[in-house]
């Protein structure tokens, strides 16, 4: 095991994406052909981490896969993107995480997933990475593992002074408080927002009353990501939010925008830590604008060398 110092560390999922493109989605018990098939590389936990990655911070995964062709394929992925994978556990007790994807010529989509191993990351592995944990810069955690675990590892962040951000996706109704009070910046989407304040989120103006709310609950900052009119930012030390507005591009396929923007974040959040959140905002933005140009999700991520020398 290492006892490097990493920037960025994510505790989260890897998921291996299955994708096939039909002309319409099969109905029960039917066999179709489709015309296409791919494999990719997905789950929140791992495109935040790969995306922090590509922009030249030192990342560690904190993660479980199976111990099978998928998870063997992770850990070379993880590789490939030059991510730490001493904490990247295998186990025989479940295969790794799975989402089988189906998409019709209208872009419609059938998904299930199988969250498998993800599940299984517990106590036991945060407490052998802790080393790493205390000595990160940031921190960063999402739902697509268990609720518990995430948690936990945000309290330990948190104890041991590491900037935190939570993001709550996928978002349940009945968020325990306790991930509020551990999150330096709570940063979610529109709809995410909308399911944990229960009021509609549709616009700027919407999205200044969900970051009050949920604000109120504890955190230190709240990001409200709106699509390509970019995120609504709000400090508990402000009174009002700000409107960081990103450049709209033509969107090809915005499949993990909300995770490019979180990688970008968490790494200004361990690059330039001095800097406002609003600038850090502004710069997530234009990363995350950059990634929904291009078809997939990682795939679609840009590298440092993609973006403006004055960013780094
Ligand atoms: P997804 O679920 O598709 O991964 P999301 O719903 O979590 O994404 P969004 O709020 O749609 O997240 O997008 C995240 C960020 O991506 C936005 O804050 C913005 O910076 C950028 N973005 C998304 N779409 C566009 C666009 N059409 N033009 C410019 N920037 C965009």
């Amino acid at each position: 095991m290492s006892d490097a110092a990493f920037d960025v560390v994510v505790v989260g999922s890897c998921m291996t994406d299955l994708v096939s493109q039909t002309p319409r989605l099969p109905k029960a018990g039917e066999t179709i052909h489709g015309h296409k098939f791919f494999i990719g590389f997905g789950g929140k936990g791992a495109n935040q981490c790969i995306q922090a990655a590509r922009l030249g911070v030192k990342t560690a995964m904190i993660c479980k896969v199976g111990k099978d062709f998928f998870g063997d394929n992770y850990i070379q992925n993880f590789k490939d993107n030059d991510v730490n994978t001493d904490f990247v556990w295998q186990t025989s007790d479940a295969a790794t995480g799975a989402a089988s994807i189906t998409v019709n010529d209208a872009g419609e989509n059938a998904i299930v997933i199988v969250a498998g191993a993800n599940m299984l990351l517990g106590e036991e592995e945060l407490q052998k990475a802790l080393p790493a944990i205390r000595k990160a810069k940031v921190l960063v955690c999402q739902l697509e593992i268990s609720s518990r675990t995430s948690c936990q590892a945000l309290q330990m962040a948190h104890d041991n002074k590491v900037k935190t951000i939570f993001n709550p996706a996928p978002a349940v109704q009945d968020l325990d408080h306790s991930f509020y009070r551990v999150s330096d910046v709570f940063c979610c989407n529109e709809s995410e927002a909308e399911l944990l304040t229960g009021c509609t989120v549709n616009n700027v103006e919407d999205a200044h009353h969900a970051a009050e709310e949920l604000l109120r609950r504890g955190c230190a900052a709240v990001i409200i990501t709106l699509g390509p009119q970019g995120c609504v930012v709000l400090k508990a030390q402000d009174k009002t939010s700000t409107h960081v507005p990103s450049t709209a591009v033509k969107a090809v396929d915005t499949t993990g925008a909300g995770d490019s923007f979180i990688g970008a974040l968490a790494f200004c959040m361990a690059h330039h830590p001095a800097m406002p959140l609003e600038e850090m905002a502004r710069r997530a933005n234009q990363v995350a604008a950059l990634s929904v140009q291009t078809v997939g999700t990682q795939t679609s991520f840009p590298f440092k060398r993609d973006l403006p020398a004055e960013m780094f």
